[in-house]
């Protein structure tokens, strides 16, 4: 786990001490619920200062009453584990104090616009905490969303979506750890079309599909062999519980789903 401790991305200390927990019925999964840039993929250098943000908002929180950051970790797009108030220590994040004793929480730093989808990296990075809390801050098997018996959207969509699969690690199987972090979709349509498409938009999506397995060139150039593939690809997501529009068009949805879906 790529650990970033509390000392290294410059908490504040707690206005006042933790209060111990033993251990929990488990984790649940939250995300940042605001708006976070979707060009955070690309600078690792701005996570501790988000970090920095978060815990001076939550502390800054005269309705909540919060001691320090709500979360027990948060996971970056970059596969990095921020320790927010650490193991065997309550959270603040689920709603009450009885849910805050039951699980510990873990936020996964997307938002509701701007960076929504978690990379590969980061559902690792979500992962590994998990796994953390589990193996030395006494967390149960239960891994569930905020929304889970509280009402809020949170962790939105996709993480919810995620841990109704069982957070499992992206790639699928044995636990190997997924490819690099999912590149913002260019917000070019990728379609067969007269001139044909060709550039590195194409390539990318060429790239991670043979990745994947399909047996795909990776040229750069759009044809029939691309749009096949895509609508292969897109009825597979779609008889495996991620519902995509069959139409051999790479637009955001089937883009996300190439790095996100676990390898089937
Ligand atoms: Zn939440
Ligand atoms: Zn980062």
């Amino acid at each position: 786990m790529k650990l970033v401790t509390r000392a290294e991305w410059g908490a504040q200390p707690p206005k006042q001490p933790w209060t111990y927990v033993a251990g929990t019925q488990g984790v649940k999964v939250h995300y940042e619920g605001d708006p976070v840039p979707a060009d955070l993929v690309s600078h690792h250098e701005w996570c501790a200062g988000r970090m920095r943000g978060i815990q001076a908002a939550h502390m800054a929180d005269t309705s909540q009453g919060w001691i320090d950051i709500a979360y027990t970790a948060v996971a970056c797009p970059h596969g990095y584990v921020f320790e927010g108030r650490g193991l065997h220590h309550e959270t603040g994040a689920n709603g009450n104090q009885p849910l805050n004793l039951a699980h510990y929480a873990v936020c996964g730093m997307v938002g509701n616009s701007g960076l929504t989808q978690p990379s590969d990296d980061m559902l690792n990075g979500l992962r590994d905490a998990i796994e953390w809390l589990q193996q030395q801050g006494g967390a149960g098997p239960e891994i569930k969303g905020h929304r889970d018996g509280y009402p809020t959207d949170c962790p939105g969509g996709p993480l919810y979506a995620w841990v109704q699969r069982g957070a499992p690690r992206p790639g699928g199987g044995g636990g190997s750890r997924g490819g690099a972090a999912a590149p913002p979709w260019p917000g070019e349509y990728l379609r067969l079309q007269s001139p044909l498409l060709n550039d590195d938009n194409v390539r990318t999506w060429q790239q991670r599909m043979a990745e994947r397995g399909w047996p795909i060139s990776v040229d750069g150039w759009y044809g029939a062999e691309s749009q096949s593939i895509c609508e292969q690809f897109q009825q597979d997501c779609t008889a495996h519980g991620w519902p995509l529009t069959v139409d051999g068009i790479v637009g955001e949805q089937t883009w996300n789903a190439a790095w996100q879906r676990p390898v089937s």
